[in-house]
């Protein structure tokens, strides 16, 4: 059971500006910031624009333009960050057994290092 979507999640308020945080990237789709408890070198949050509360309900309900525009722009801000050659990780956690803490879709980019076979 997806939970309704709350606009006071606090990546809303940091879409809305309301909280701050540190841009990466923006564009008509997305929004990355620096996490606020890196677990990598370089670890990154992207989100859509869109309000959504987890990749299944953004796979679900969101546009094949807010899908797509998303998308590109996970692979865009790892390809600025210099990632793909020596590789990374993208990771998103959904609902309760998945550990999802914030109920905003996010994807997260691991960088930086040698990850291991898989993070805690
Ligand atoms: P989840 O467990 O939901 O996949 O990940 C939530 C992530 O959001 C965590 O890595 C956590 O450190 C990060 N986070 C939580 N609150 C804030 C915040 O206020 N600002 C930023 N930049 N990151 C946050």
């Amino acid at each position: 059971a997806t939970l309704p979507y709350d606009e006071n999640n606090i990546f809303a308020r940091i879409l809305r500006g309301d909280l701050p945080s540190k841009p990466v990237y923006e564009d008509e789709f997305a929004f990355a910031f620096h996490d606020i408890n890196p677990q990598a070198p370089l670890h990154i949050l992207v989100i859509p624009k869109g309000a959504y509360v987890s990749w299944d309900d953004f796979s679900a309900r969101a546009s094949d333009a807010e899908i797509a525009g998303f998308i590109r722009a996970v692979g865009k801000v790892a390809r600025d960050q210099q990632l793909v050659e020596p590789g990374y990780r993208l990771l998103a956690n959904i609902g309760g057994h998945g550990g999802q803490e914030v109920p905003h879709l996010h994807v997260h980019i691991f960088g930086g290092q040698w990850l291991g076979p898989m993070l805690a």
